[in-house]
């Protein structure tokens, strides 16, 4: 009888290794200046691409690695090791991807996402709107069918890649009387007339990401770009986030093993008292829960991208492993400052920067709030 196993397959271990490398030659170097000027990384997303770190979900008949949710969530760790906002710009890819590889038809994965691993491209999931973040319900963003189109009216917000993508993920009103049965999906090119991309966000964190608001007006979308049927949108777009929270709950622990490593390593130089911190008992204690804390919710993304990749209902489980997720990374994050006490709080040392990356993670891909919600939902409703 097999039991539970904690091993990583051989080919899991070869992708971790070939992260592991590419964030110390190519990401760590990198980050800080992509944090200080918020320039895009377009040339160490460029070496990502030919690594084939990006875009490995897409299946393997459009040219993809066609991996799985675990798989993925081993490289998300590793990235986001180096840097969450690098790491943030590859995986806004998979967003955007994931509601095609779930529910696209065959014309569709060839159009969008064959060339995704043909070429660096850059892909946005388009859902959040100004008056609507967390009530995904609320979006007002409408597509209007006429004829062989759909055209497109609404405004997006906090678009991650928008400012760079080929083509967006949309998700707008079809039946604005039908509630979230009313919202269809679309693919709809950056180039289509009627596009206007606002400027980029200047964020607290992730500064490396780009991040903008996107106006649609009358911009026509052929209905062969409609993912589904209409009225499946809503349905699609969270069926993608079962299978990216994990992945962004991998990152979450990839960030907050980077800032332990940084304590720890600062705690066994720092003397205070005659004695390195590390032998005072509050320092190790904050330590020794970062590693507890750590090691749990590694433990709940794996168990959420399993789930998934065993093609079971995976909603429950990713929501536990991205709100802990996130909590640890901003809890460790914080405690990494204070581990460093005043040099913590300067630029000269990654902790602070790793401390305003954490915070995110408590917000996009449904808020830490939301994640207890939903959890609060399963256990009541289900
Ligand atoms: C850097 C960045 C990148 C992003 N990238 C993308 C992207 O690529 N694509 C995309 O579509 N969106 C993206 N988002 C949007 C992100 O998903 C939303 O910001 C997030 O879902 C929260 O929505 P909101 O900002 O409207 O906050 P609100 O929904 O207004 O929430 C405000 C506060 O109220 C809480 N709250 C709301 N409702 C409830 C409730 N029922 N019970 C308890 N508390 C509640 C929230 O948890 C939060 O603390 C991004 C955001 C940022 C900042």
């Amino acid at each position: 009888m097999s039991g539970i196993s904690f091993e990583l397959s051989e080919t899991q271990q070869q992708f971790q290794q070939l992260a592991r490398d590419f964030v110390r030659s190519e990401v760590i170097p990198a980050a800080a200046h992509h944090d200080e000027t918020g320039e895009f990384p377009r040339a160490v997303l460029e070496k990502a691409w030919a690594a084939g770190l990006m875009n490995t979900h897409v299946p393997e008949e459009y040219g993809g690695l066609g991996l799985g949710t675990l798989d993925g969530c081993v490289i998300a760790e590793e990235m986001a090791y180096g840097c969450t906002g690098i790491g943030t710009a590859m995986e806004a890819n998979t967003l955007a991807e994931m509601p095609v590889i779930v529910a696209g038809n065959d014309d569709q994965k060839r159009r969008y996402l064959q060339p995704m691993v043909e070429r660096l491209g850059f892909a946005a999931y388009a859902v959040t709107e100004p008056g609507a973040g967390s009530d995904v319900a609320a979006a007002k963003t409408t597509a209007r069918r006429d004829g062989d189109t759909y055209v497109i009216n609404g405004t997006k917000m906090w678009i991650t890649n928008a400012g760079v993508a080929d083509w967006y993920f949309v998700l707008a009103k079809t039946d604005p009387d039908a509630g979230v049965k009313g919202f269809s999906g679309f693919i709809v090119d950056r180039a289509s007339p009627g596009i206007t991309v606002g400027k980029k966000e200047m964020n607290m964190g992730q500064r490396a990401s780009d991040t903008r608001g996107l106006t649609f007006e009358d911009v026509v979308v052929p209905a062969a770009n409609r993912l589904g049927e209409e009225g499946q949108g809503f349905v699609i777009a969270m069926k993608a986030f079962d299978k990216t929270r994990p992945l962004v709950s991998a990152a979450a622990v990839g960030l907050a093993r980077r800032a332990m490593d940084e304590a720890v390593a600062y705690a066994r130089e720092r003397k205070t008292f005659g004695r390195p911190i590390a032998a005072h008992q509050a320092i190790a204690f904050m330590i020794a829960d970062m590693a507890k804390d750590i090691e749990a919710a590694r433990l709940l993304v794996w168990r959420a991208a399993w789930e998934i990749d065993q093609h079971r209902r995976n909603t429950r489980f990713a929501s536990y492993a991205k709100a802990f997720a996130a909590d640890t990374a901003m809890r460790v994050a914080t405690d990494a400052v204070q581990v460093l006490g005043g040099y913590g709080y300067s630029k000269e040392y990654p902790v602070e920067k790793l401390m305003r990356d954490a915070k995110i993670f408590q917000i996009y891909e449904g808020t830490s709030q939301i994640q207890r919600l939903i959890i609060g939902k399963e256990i009541f409703d289900r």
